[in-house]
């Protein structure tokens, strides 16, 4: 599975720690991030993570193209509510594409544990059915 993993400033440190934490789930799925969290994350945890731009430099965006493409199937963005955003429009347009594609979407730690724990469950495996079957159906 396709995993993005973001978070905001005041979040990194959570961020970091679940990622260590889960690490040996984590490492079994391709990661994604946003600059600064995907590179604080892969230096805590030695994971292999793909970078995009920061998030206020257009990586929300490059994310939100991911799943406007099909190819993202879970989102972990660890929201600051409390700072406002500079990028904040890219932020709202990130969730609304989840919203759009049924794209699971963790903003904060608590469903974020839900979200890791269901990886080992094989509670997205629906996420690899509905992917195959639109890949036949384009190939009609
Ligand atoms: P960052 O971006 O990982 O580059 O800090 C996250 C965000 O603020 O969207």
């Amino acid at each position: 599975m396709n995993i993005a993993l973001i978070a905001h400033d005041k979040k990194k440190k959570d961020i970091i720690n679940f990622s260590i934490a889960y690490q040996h789930t984590l490492k079994k799925h391709n990661l994604y991030a946003t600059g600064t969290t995907g590179k604080m994350v892969a230096e805590a945890t030695g994971l292999d993570v793909n970078l995009f731009q920061s998030g206020p430099l257009g990586g929300d965006q490059q994310i939100g193209a991911m799943i406007a493409n099909d190819k993202m199937d879970m989102i972990i963005f660890l929201r600051d509510p409390l700072t406002a955003q500079p990028h904040e429009p890219d932020v709202s347009a990130l969730m609304r594409l989840c919203d759009v594609y049924y794209i699971p979407l963790a903003t904060n730690i608590a469903a974020a544990e839900i979200f890791v724990r269901g990886l080992d469950n094989g509670d997205f495996q629906w996420r690899e059915i509905v992917k195959e079957k639109k890949e036949k159906d384009n190939r009609k």
